[in-house]
């Protein structure tokens, strides 16, 4: 496959703009090769400026869950537009959406629009601190909420894929703040609040992780977590960026039936454009500013171009509940057909499903949490990934990211991606 064009792209890039990309893990550098340059997409697939066309299971890792440049996000745009792109001011769209948020999320009493996942878990935790007047948080190793620097401590995403879970330029002042348990490990949890007892503000956690592959959560684990954040007082926070409206139109929070104090939301909910949002109970976002003492403000937060689009998304999300049911189908497909070549060609890997969410790990060590994903072989997707991008789909270009399917994507899509990643483990 010729990709001179990306390659030459590239050289430039890199003179201009840190490792020639504006978000790590674009780079394709864990994957030991330039990156593709995107011209354009059309549903499942994506077209790079040498003209290959390529399956996308990336759809900008999660939020076009209608495919690329669906009609759906566009309608009504162009008369937005018109109309004038970012007033300062309130508009009735923002409105639209907000009750749309909370209809589908009943714990979201209360939302605010931000302009990206960060700004959304940023904010959120800010505010559980304000609310509880306490000063620690416990995350967990290997989940990723975005890159404040208080969240940057054993994170995951492309901190765990180029090797800085813990970001230099985090002040030990900060870090410390930060206490990390262990994902689906309820006695690390425990422990943290044994050691620092009246001082933990808010638990921040995916309930399902997506940012070291796919961790599917243990329920126990999940019903433990509300049971002690409720007794202790302390703010549970589901960062719902990547299962928000993709896992289920209410989330994760509707697939486990359990309901968080407060959510962060990105991705799907912006059609494609660049939209966060945090809400939960009403006590505690009435802390947020102008009612409380809680500061959180952006020029652009609730751009009436971005709530277009994401309205246009949500309501067809809402009126189209087939589309889960038919993604987590093709989920279904593509684990049956990756569990069948693993089984053909013995080579050490697995598949792990969680819904619509799934991911390929080359281990054979079973994924309950953060260890077992660390014993994948890098090299080994690293070849695989080449292979598949080759045959013409594009797999995120990193082993701790999960595939990510559209409701664009059709049965024959899978089948030949099935086909491909048969041929590609045949040659490791
Ligand atoms: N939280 C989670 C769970 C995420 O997956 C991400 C991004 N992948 C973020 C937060 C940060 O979102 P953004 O990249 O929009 O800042």
């Amino acid at each position: 496959m010729n990709r001179e064009k990306s390659e030459k792209l590239f050289i430039e890039a890199e003179k201009y703009i840190p490792g020639g990309v504006n978000s790590p893990v674009r780079a394709f550098k864990s994957v030991d090769m330039p990156p593709v340059f995107i011209d354009h997409g059309k549903g499942a697939k994506i077209y790079d400026v040498d003209g290959n066309e390529y399956t996308d299971y990336i759809c900008s890792w999660g939020p076009l869950i209608l495919g690329h440049a669906s009609p759906v996000y566009f309608e009504g745009i162009q008369e937005a537009l018109q109309k004038g792109t970012s007033f300062g001011a309130p508009t009735a769209i923002e409105v639209e959406v907000a009750k749309l948020i909370t209809e589908a999320y009943p714990s979201m009493e209360m939302v605010r629009m931000v302009s990206s996942g960060t700004e959304a878990t940023m904010s959120a935790l800010r505010v559980a601190r304000g609310y509880t007047g306490r000063d620690k948080i416990i995350k967990f190793e290997g989940c990723y909420h975005g890159h404040a620097d208080g969240l940057l401590v054993k994170s995951g995403s492309g901190t765990l894929t180029f090797g800085v879970p813990t970001s230099s330029g985090v002040t030990p002042g900060t870090a410390k703040d930060t206490l990390v348990a262990t994902y689906n490990d309820i006695a690390s949890v425990k422990a943290l609040f044994a050691e620092n007892p009246g001082e933990i503000a808010a638990v921040i956690v995916e309930p399902v992780a997506g940012n070291m592959g796919v961790v599917p959560p243990d329920l126990d684990f999940m019903k433990e977590l509300r049971a002690i954040t409720e007794a202790e007082g302390t703010v549970l926070i589901y960062d719902e960026v990547i299962t928000g409206f993709r896992l289920a139109y209410g989330g994760a929070q509707e697939v486990l039936d359990i309901k968080p104090d407060m959510t962060t939301l990105g991705k799907i909910i912006g059609g494609g454009m660049p939209v966060g949002a945090y809400g939960g109970r009403r006590d505690i976002m009435a802390t947020v500013a102008p009612l409380g003492g809680v500061y959180q403000a952006g020029t652009l937060s609730g751009n009436p171009i971005a709530m277009k689009m994401g309205l246009n998304t949500l309501t067809y999300l809402r009126d189209h509940p087939e589309v889960y049911t038919e993604m987590e189908e093709n989920a279904k497909l593509l684990e049956a057909g990756f569990k069948a070549n693993i089984e053909k060609t013995g080579v050490k890997a697995q598949m792990v499903r969680f819904k619509g969410m799934t991911c390929c790990f080359f281990t054979d060590v079973p994924i309950d949490g953060y260890a077992a994903v660390m014993t994948s072989d890098t090299k080994a997707y690293t070849k695989y990934f080449k292979s598949m991008l080759d045959a013409g789909n594009l797999m995120p270009p990193a082993q701790f990211e999960g595939i990510f399917l559209s409701a664009a994507h059709t049965k024959a899509d899978i089948e030949k991606t099935i086909a491909d990643h048969y041929q590609a483990l045949k040659k490791l």
